[in-house]
């Protein structure tokens, strides 16, 4: 029987420091916190045996925070628990950041078979690192990249944040992280929260300036061979995320770990977000969701439009109105005002946003779901 697709996602929710814009799940602790951690996430991954056994893992992805910043120790206590059948995935990706890359780790994942390294530049001007309050110093960026190239890992993925602010442009950052040849390049736009400590430093930058930024790393990405598969995704040809097309196709994914989320089937669950609870649900034989939606097929629907719409290739649309039927009159209305605008293409079955289309992504949406 031909077992369907399923990624893994694996959280690994510490940081050495907190960034002053982060507002993700991640804790600054001690090792014995951490060790703790990757007991109960391999007893999280025990609880999904049956579907594991009976799936293609085709992705798995270790995502945080910052995995690298658990000890060697425990990086190989966590993937000598993990079931053999993960490591027969295709892509396996493990996320770093500069400050926390050694041999010894990199010798440790590359054993194990990971085959993709996903590091969180961020920028190359140590001025702007200082005020995002990152870890990690520009030449830090450098040693990694070398380390991680010596160390035989050939599919590099570098993290890049722009649209920061007037006096901390992206063009020299880009120019000089295209020079060190990553594979794959994933862009951020800043986003400032008002509890967090950035958003004493700066505030949110105007539209020109962030579409600035925007085409000023199309530029030079483009140049350098680079194509711009999704809405923030540039690659070299054959390099892209296969974890995150599969996640913007909606194919079946099992999230572990504090805060990650799961969509198998029609339910999309998602974690505890607190350590503590995740911790005594898993020590009390309990599962650790904290919340879960069936999703109706109207919502299946968008969200195959609203994901989909996201990779330059955009969403089939015989697999669209074979599983959901037509569009409404009001999305087909739409979809008409928006390709004479030029916002949408639409060729040999395909419904596609144009570069211009993508910049305008949130009205497009608005209008299609409702
Ligand atoms: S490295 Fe990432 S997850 Fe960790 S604090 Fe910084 S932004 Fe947050």
């Amino acid at each position: 029987m031909m077992k369907n697709n399923l990624g893994i996602y694996i959280h690994i929710p510490f940081c050495n420091k907190k960034c002053d814009y982060c507002d993700f799940v991640s804790y600054c602790t001690g090792d014995e916190v951490k060790a703790r951690y990757v007991d109960d996430l391999l007893l999280e991954v025990s609880r999904y045996r049956d579907l594991v056994e009976k799936a293609n893992i085709s992705t798995l992805y270790f995502g945080g925070g910052t995995p690298s910043a658990l000890p060697p120790v425990l990086l190989t206590r966590l993937l000598e628990g993990l079931p053999p059948q993960f490591f027969q995935a295709e892509e396996i990706t493990f996320e770093m950041n500069p400050e926390s890359v050694t041999e010894e780790k990199l010798c440790i994942l590359h054993d194990a078979g990971i085959n993709r390294i996903s590091l969180g530049v961020q920028s190359l001007c140590d001025r702007t690192l200082k005020i995002l309050g990152r870890a990690h110093k520009v030449n830090d960026v450098y040693t990694a990249v070398d380390k991680i190239r010596t160390a035989g890992f050939h599919n590099l993925n570098l993290d890049l944040i722009y649209a920061i602010s007037e006096e901390h442009p992206v063009e020299d950052s880009i120019l000089l992280l295209a020079e060190m040849e990553p594979e794959h390049v994933s862009t951020y736009p800043l986003e400032i929260y008002s509890h967090l400590p950035l958003s004493e430093k700066i505030s949110l930058v105007e539209d020109e300036f962030f579409l600035k930024e925007f085409s000023n790393i199309e530029r030079v990405l483009g140049n350098k061979g680079y194509y711009r598969y999704e809405v923030s995704n540039f690659s070299k040809p054959g390099f892209e995320s296969k974890h995150n097309v599969a996640y913007w196709k909606r194919v079946d994914y099992l999230g572990l770990g504090v805060s990650a989320h799961s969509l198998l089937g029609s339910c999309r669950h998602s974690n505890v977000d607190d350590l503590l609870l995740y911790h005594e649900a898993l020590k009390q034989g309990n599962c650790p969701v904290m919340k879960e939606v069936m999703l109706t097929k109207e919502d299946e629907a968008f969200e195959m439009l609203m994901l989909g719409l996201r990779l330059t290739e955009g969403v089939d649309l015989f697999t669209y109105h074979a599983k959901y039927g037509e569009f409404t009159d009001a999305q087909k209305r739409a979809i008409e005002r928006f390709s004479r605008q030029g916002f949408f293409e639409r060729s040999e079955g395909r419904l596609a946003l144009t570069p211009m289309g993508m910049n305008m992504m949130n009205t497009v949406l608005v209008e299609l779901m409702e």
